[in-house]
């Protein structure tokens, strides 16, 4: 018999211009009886100050991200363990403002406040096993639809894979568009192009069913008026968690799996990783890499080589890169069927990566 998955999602949503202003009040009573909130933030907000929100200095923690790199598993287990030598008592609830990478941070660390051991052994399919801390997710960036998910991806020393649970997932999310007023044009469109990639894998791929198209067609419509037409920060923050939530129900596809490969190998951020990848699926994703091009154009974005001196490929680095990309086994099974293997060896992902250079 046929196992469906039961989809699970964020309970809550605030959505509209200046509802972060609404975060104080959602956090009253997570603060009775003097609950500690965990604020994660991304290092941007360091400089740039958010609007008022009403941090509480004898309780409250706050930890601010450098994203300037994706989160790794060590920088989970360092914060989890500063917040245990801070503070006797579990947290009432950990809130997250930040793209993809805050985000994920703060879902991981939720659920290792309350699972043994290090953030790396959680890195794969249901290994949680006990309730995480509340988690609250406030998007300064949007098209991962991180928000959304169930996953928290790191990097660990061996390998780039989320903490993909049903425990990874939001209990809250406050959706802004406002906050993502400060997002330079080049940022926001790679991580635009993580959510049009995420509509376009969904929609090409095997695990396709009714329920997933249709938040993956309006995500994608939603992508191509910011990047053909008229940008706008509410339609990508919609676009951001339709993407998600169809990724949830169905899977990403080749483009994710090859682009795990180079965000490992190379320390580039995923939306980036996922454009120079993307730019040469046209044997897959025929239609929609000639729209990809178009909006490369139109945006005035040019796509980095992986060439030397700035990046250096050894038969060695290139043969991890393949690991890293077969062992999205799901990703690959929903863009190519059941044989996926044989369609995709290693010899041909290494043609790939080796078209970007
Ligand atoms: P990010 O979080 O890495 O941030 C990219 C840059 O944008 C940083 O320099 C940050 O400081 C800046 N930034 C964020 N908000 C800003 C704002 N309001 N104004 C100005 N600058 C701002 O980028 P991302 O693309 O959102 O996230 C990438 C990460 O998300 C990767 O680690 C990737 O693996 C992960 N990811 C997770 C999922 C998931 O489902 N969990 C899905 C896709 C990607
Ligand atoms: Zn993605």
């Amino acid at each position: 018999m046929t196992s469906y998955k039961n989809f699970k999602s964020v309970p809550n949503v605030i959505f509209g211009k200046g509802s972060f202003s609404q975060l104080d009040a959602t956090l009253i009573p997570l603060r009775e009886d003097k609950g500690v909130i965990v604020f994660i933030i991304d290092h941007f907000f360091k400089s740039s100050p958010l609007p008022f929100f009403n941090f509480s200095p004898e309780t409250d923690l706050t930890f601010f991200v450098n994203t300037s790199r994706e989160p790794l598993t060590n920088d989970v287990d360092s914060i989890v363990q500063s917040i245990k030598n801070q503070r006797a008592t579990s947290p009432a609830a950990i809130v997250a403002i930040g793209g993809g990478s805050t985000m994920d941070m703060a879902k991981a660390v939720s659920v290792l406040l309350t699972n043994e051991g290090k953030a790396e052994n959680y890195q794969g399919w249901d290994l949680v096993k006990t309730r995480p801390i509340y988690k609250i997710g406030i998007p300064s960036l949007s098209g991962t639809g991180a928000e959304v998910s169930r996953t928290a991806v790191l990097i660990s020393p061996q390998k780039k894979q989320g903490i993909n649970s049903d425990y990874s997932i939001f209990n809250q999310i406050i959706l802004d568009p406002n906050l993502l007023e400060t997002v330079p044009l080049k940022q926001a469109f790679y991580t635009g192009m993580d959510c049009y990639i995420h509509s376009v894998e969904a929609l090409c791929g095997t695990f396709l069913n009714e329920f997933s198209k249709a938040f993956a067609e309006k995500a994608l419509s939603l992508c191509q008026q910011s990047f053909l037409n008229t940008f706008n920060n509410a339609d990508l923050m919609v676009a951001s968690y339709l993407g998600g939530q169809s990724i949830v129900y169905s899977e990403v596809g080749i483009c994710h799996a090859l682009s795990y490969g180079i965000s490992y190998a190379f320390k580039i951020h995923h939306g980036e990783a996922n454009c120079i990848v993307f730019n040469y699926l046209e044997d897959y994703y025929p239609h929609y890499v000639k729209e990809f091009q178009l909006m490369l154009q139109k945006n005035h974005i040019e796509i980095n080589k992986l060439s030397p001196p700035q990046y250096q490929i050894t038969d060695s680095l290139l043969e991890k890169m393949v690991d890293i990309t077969l062992l999205m086994e799901k990703p690959l099974h929903n863009a190519l069927g059941p044989n996926w293997r044989d369609l995709l060896p290693r010899e041909k992902i290494k043609q790939l990566f080796l078209r970007m250079l």
